[in-house]
C-alpha cells in the first residue's frame, strides 16, 4: 500500500467551508446564530423528536442529563464499565458514585447483571433504591450504544421502570442506530430513554470538529437544559439568573460545520454499512477471528468495526499487533481498558465484570472512515488474516 489508511478520519465533501465562511463572514461565530437552529431543527427532525439542543460537546450533554436527571452528590448511577470514559466522568462532576456494570456479548451494558445487582445488592425502601454497600440512592443510568450497537433497550427499560431510574443513552457512537422490530420499532438510539447524548467529536460519524447534541423524552427538560447550557440566563436584557448555569451552548462557527454535515449524514451511514458488509465477508469463517455483528431487529450506524482476535492463540501481543499493523501502512487501534480499572473509579462499586475483562484483550478496531475504497478494505483485511495465520501458535 502506497499510502496510511487511517483508523478514523472525518469527511467534508460537502457545504462545510462555504457555511462556515458565511457564518465568520456575517459575524456569527459565537454561542448565538441561524445554523445553531438549523442544526437544532435538522437533528429533531432526523430523530423524530420535539426538541434537539446543541451543546459544547457529547460531555457537556451528558453532564447536563444527569442534573436534569437529579444525580447529585451521594447519589449513584449505574454506568458501563466497557466504554469511554466521558461516558462516566460526568457522574464524578456532580459528587455521584458511578456504579459499574458488565458487558455482554454486544459490547453494551448486560441487562442480566444489572438486574441481579438490583435484586441482590440494593434494595428498595419508600420506593428509592439504595446500595447495600454505601446505603447510596441510585437515581439513574447511563447506557452507551458502544461502536454504533444498540444497548438492550428493551430489558433495559423494563428494569428502569422497576426501580424508578431515569434513562441517560450516550448515544454519541450510533447517531442514525435504530431499532427495526419489537416494542421500539422505528425509533433511534438515544430517543428510547429519558435523555439522548450525541457527540460531533473529530472521530464520530459526522463531526463539528467538537460538539454534541442534547435530546430529551419530555420536552420541557429539553428547554430547561438549554436554559442551564446558557448560564442560566432568565431575562435577555437584564443580568437574572435563578439557577445556577453552565457554558455548554455550541458555537455558529461549529453549527454551521455540523448543518453541512447532517446534509451527508444518511449518505454517511450508507457507506459505513456498504463498507461493514464488505469486511464481514472477507473475515467470515476465518479461524481465530470474528467480526462482532450489530444486535439483530435493528439497524446499526456501523460506525466502528469491532474484530474479536482470540489473542491467547497468537505468539503476538495485542500492542505487537497494532504495531504490526502500523508498519504496513494500516491504522487500528484496542478498544478500551475498563473504566472501574482507572485510578479515580478503583474503589467504585461494580457488578462482575468479568466479561468486559475478556473482550478488553480481544477487541481491534480497524479502518471504518466514510471514504475508505473498496481496495483499502480488501488490503486491510488481507493483512489482519495474514498477520494473525502466522502468529498463530
Ligand atoms: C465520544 C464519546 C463521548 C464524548 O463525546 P465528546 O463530544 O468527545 O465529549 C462520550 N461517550 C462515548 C462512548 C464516546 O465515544
Amino acid at each position: 500500500m502506497d499510502h496510511f489508511i487511517p483508523l478514523s478520519v472525518p469527511n467534508f465533501e460537502g457545504q462545510e467551508v462555504n457555511y462556515v465562511t458565511k457564518a465568520v463572514g456575517e459575524g456569527w461565530v459565537s454561542t448565538g446564530g441561524a445554523y445553531i437552529t438549523e442544526l437544532e431543527e435538522k437533528m429533531a427532525a432526523f430523530l423524530k423528536v420535539e426538541k434537539a439542543v446543541a451543546v459544547q460537546s457529547g460531555t457537556a450533554a451528558l453532564h447536563l442529563a444527569l442534573i436534569e436527571s437529579g444525580v447529585g452528590p451521594g447519589d449513584a448511577v449505574f454506568v458501563p464499565t466497557l466504554t469511554f470514559i466521558a461516558a462516566v466522568n460526568p457522574v464524578k462532576y456532580q459528587f455521584a458514585h458511578p456504579i459499574f456494570v458488565d458487558a455482554d456479548d454486544s459490547l453494551c451494558m448486560d441487562p442480566a447483571k444489572l438486574k441481579k445487582y438490583c435484586e441482590e445488592e440494593c434494595e428498595v425502601r419508600d420506593g428509592v433504591l439504595f446500595t447495600k454497600q454505601g446505603n447510596y440512592p441510585v437515581k439513574a443510568i447511563v447506557v452507551v450504544h458502544v461502536f454504533g450497537n444498540m444497548a438492550d433497550m428493551e430489558s433495559i427499560m423494563e428494569i428502569a421502570e422497576t426501580y424508578h431510574l431515569r434513562v441517560i443513552e450516550d448515544a454519541t457512537e450510533a447517531l442514525g442506530t435504530k431499532y427495526e422490530t419489537g416494542k421500539y420499532a422505528g425509533k433511534y438510539a438515544g430517543t428510547i430513554g429519558d435523555f439522548g447524548a450525541y457527540s460531533y467529536n473529530g472521530n464520530k460519524i459526522i463531526t463539528t470538529g467538537g460538539g454534541g447534541m442534547l435530546v430529551a423524552r419530555n420536552t420541557e427538560e429539553a428547554k430547561h437544559m438549554a436554559y442551564l447550557s446558557t448560564q442560566a440566563k432568565d431575562d435577555p436584557h437584564f443580568y437574572i439568573h435563578d439557577e445556577v448555569g453552565y457554558n455548554y451552548r455550541m458555537t455558529n462557527v461549529q453549527a454551521a460545520i455540523g448543518v453541512a454535515q447532517m446534509e451527508e449524514l444518511e449518505e454517511f451511514i450508507e457507506r459505513k454499512q456498504r463498507n461493514f458488509e464488505r469486511y464481514r465477508k472477507h473475515f467470515e469463517g476465518e479461524p481465530n477471528m470474528k467480526l462482532l455483528p450489530y444486535r439483530k431487529g435493528t439497524s446499526s450506524n456501523s460506525w466502528f468495526y469491532a474484530l474479536c482476535i482470540e489473542m491467547d492463540r497468537l505468539s503476538i501481543n495485542p500492542r505487537q499487533l497494532v504495531e504490526g499493523l502500523s508498519q504496513k501502512q494500516i491504522g487500528s487501534r484496542l478498544i478500551w481498558g475498563l473504566i472501574s480499572e482507572q485510578k479515580p473509579y478503583q474503589n467504585d462499586l461494580r457488578t462482575d465484570v468479568s466479561t468486559a475483562k475478556e473482550y478488553a484483550g480481544k477487541v481491534l478496531n480497524i479502518p471504518c472512515s466514510t471514504n475508505l475504497t473498496e481496495e483499502e478494505i480488501d488490503y486491510v483485511a488481507a493483512t489482519v488474516k495474514a498477520m494473525v495465520k502466522e502468529a498463530t501458535v
